[in-house]
């Protein structure tokens, strides 16, 4: 990990492909320092939240990186309901607008591409919180700092992403920054329904990862570095069959935690459901709450960057 600032910087977060090794070094860097950290370097700054899905812990966390940094913080949840959008106004338009309340914004919302058009009429940084089944790129920076800080690198590391790999954006997010690191296996354990898309395969496979799919976590447990599990999306399908179908294939209870090496780790972006049985909280694997926690010093990183 470099100590010193890069000099390059970015103008929106919106999707994982933005970043290469440099800026990932210094952004965890950044995030080292200020962990546990107040100060008043974003004074008179000023960040929106504007949230079309609905969130706990990716805008309590942006908002509590924006005060620890001294900026202030305005938002509205449910902008679906309360916003403008409900009189028939564009997120284009919203967006040209908020540009001139505040210095960033932070934008979560039900459709994959959302972000990159904000950022196409935004004059201020836009930082994507989710934009529908597309990407999650601050989740995966803290997905990819809980697994350096938890195991000293990701070179090298044997991943399974479970659970819904179709439509979980943070798996997009973090596959695509795990690619980036030598040696990396990623196994995709999810039913055929969720399973990941090819498109994405086809930029792992030019990329030179090596990956195998499967509907079956015994398959790979037992080689595992790093478990991800992710909750089955709900809000995305449209046959509540498939989704039943797909919401009780993998689920990680004390059981399968008896076959994970003993050095393993057992992630998850959160909210879990019930694809982690709660008997595995105990266990000194389970990641996932350390994970959430490494959320604000990744965010305070991020808005230092493209505020400081
Ligand atoms: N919180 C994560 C997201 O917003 C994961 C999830 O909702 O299941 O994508």
């Amino acid at each position: 990990m470099t100590s010193a600032s890069t000099t390059r910087t970015l103008e929106h977060v919106i999707s994982s492909e933005q970043f290469d090794r440099e800026i990932l070094d210094d952004i965890f860097a950044r995030a080292d320092r200020l962990a546990g950290h107040r100060d008043t370097r974003l004074a008179g700054r000023i960040m929106a939240t504007l949230f079309y899905e609905p969130s706990t812990r990716t805008r309590l966390s942006f908002e509590s990186a924006m005060l620890r940094l001294g900026g202030s913080v305005m938002g509205t949840e449910a902008a679906r309901e309360f916003s403008s959008v409900i009189k028939g106004e564009t997120l284009e338009d919203t967006i040209r607008m908020v540009s001139s309340y505040a210095d960033v914004i932070v934008l979560r919302h039900d459709q994959a591409g959302a972000a990159a058009r904000a950022a196409a009429v935004a004059s201020v940084p836009v930082v994507n919180a989710g934009d529908g089944p597309g990407e999650h790129p601050t989740q995966a920076l803290l997905d990819l700092y809980t697994i350096r800080s938890e195991r000293g690198t990701a070179d090298g590391v044997h991943i399974a992403f479970c659970g819904d790999l179709r439509f979980g954006r943070t798996v997009h997010s973090l596959v695509q920054l795990l690619s980036l690191h030598p040696g990396v296996r990623m196994s995709f354990v999810a039913p055929e329904v969720v399973q990941v898309g090819a498109d994405l395969l086809a930029r792992m496979a030019a990329a030179g990862v090596v990956f195998q799919l499967t509907d079956r976590l015994d398959d790979v447990i037992s080689s595992v570095d790093v478990v991800y599990q992710t909750r089955v999306q709900k809000e995305r399908f449209t046959d509540l069959v498939d989704f039943e179908a797909a919401r009780r294939a993998i689920r990680i209870d004390a059981e399968v935690m008896r076959a994970l090496p003993p050095n393993a780790i057992v992630m998850h972006p959160l909210p879990r459901v019930d694809e982690i049985a709660t008997e595995v909280d105990s266990d000194p694997r389970a990641a996932y709450f350390r994970q959430a926690r490494n959320g604000v010093a990744v965010r305070m990183a991020v808005l230092d960057l493209l505020l400081g």
